[in-house]
């Protein structure tokens, strides 16, 4: 799929604040699904940030920061690690909607208002928790809600 106009130009309004000095780095956390990879990469591509992020994919993106203990030691010690290894000075979350993890784990129905609300709270509450660990990201850290993929078959005869 070619890169996503709207993505597009929410990322690059978000990233080049972060992106002050020769060296800074995003870290992008998004769900695991398979219909968003190409997606992003296409898209960070298209804006020239190829070798300026890295990309951390975990079941349900902001959900599993806080998914179980384990789940949240992995996404923090990754971030700790992006951080102080690797010149992060910013974090995109990117979810999306018709997310099997927010179905099965926040009780939610697919692709519903009540999963758009549900990302907003978990989001939310993620970029907080993130800015507490490390206060030097306030300001830089952000999350984005992607709309469901439309890549189902809609006949067959
Ligand atoms: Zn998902």
């Amino acid at each position: 799929m070619a890169a996503d106009r709207q993505l597009d130009q929410y990322l690059k309004s978000v990233i080049d604040p972060m992106l002050k000095e020769d060296g800074d780095k995003v870290l992008l956390l998004s769900c695991i699904d398979l219909r968003f990879p190409n997606r992003i990469i296409d898209t960070m591509d298209g804006l020239g940030y190829r070798g300026k992020y890295y990309h951390l994919a975990m079941a349900g993106a902001s959900h599993a920061a806080r998914h179980n203990a384990e789940w949240t030691a992995t996404f923090e010690q990754h971030l700790d690690f992006a951080v102080a290894e690797g010149h992060v000075k910013g974090v995109i979350i990117l979810d999306h909607m018709d997310c099997k993890a927010y179905e099965l784990y926040e009780n939610v129905p697919p692709n519903s208002e009540e999963e758009r609300l549900r990302h907003i709270e978990v989001a939310s509450s993620v970029a907080i928790a993130v800015v507490e660990r490390h206060p030097t990201l306030a300001g830089y850290v952000h999350a984005y809600l992607m709309p469901k993929e439309l890549t189902e078959e809609i006949a067959h005869a």
